[in-house]
């Protein structure tokens, strides 16, 4: 996810304070890692901490525009950001907040 991606020092936008991958062992999982790069058992690591994650929603937002890294419970692609919105819409997100000035419909 991006917060591996900031220059060291950098403050972490609000929303990324609140990533389950920022702190504890979970942050060692290769998060930058181009497509294809992680083990398909570091990939299944990494979803499984973005499915419990309290910020999915708006990870898949700031996504956009990311051509590699893992966010939001899967391996970017930048054509993806579009089908990921769709999917997590289409999902239930009841209980993932949204980032302040997101308007979610
Ligand atoms: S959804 Fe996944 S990649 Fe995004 S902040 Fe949460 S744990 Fe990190």
């Amino acid at each position: 996810m991006t917060a591996a991606r900031l220059p060291v020092g950098a403050p972490l936008p609000d929303w990324m304070r609140h990533g389950s991958c920022v702190s504890g062992p979970e942050r060692l999982l290769p998060w930058i890692a181009e497509p294809g790069q992680a083990s398909a058992a570091e990939v299944a690591a990494m979803a499984r901490v973005c499915a419990g994650c309290p910020v999915r929603l708006a990870c898949a937002v700031d996504a956009r525009g990311e051509s590699a890294g893992f966010w939001a419970g899967r391996e970017r692609g930048r054509l993806e950001a579009l089908d990921l919105l769709d999917e997590l819409a289409a999902s239930d997100t009841s209980d993932v907040a949204a980032p302040a000035g997101l308007v979610v419909v």
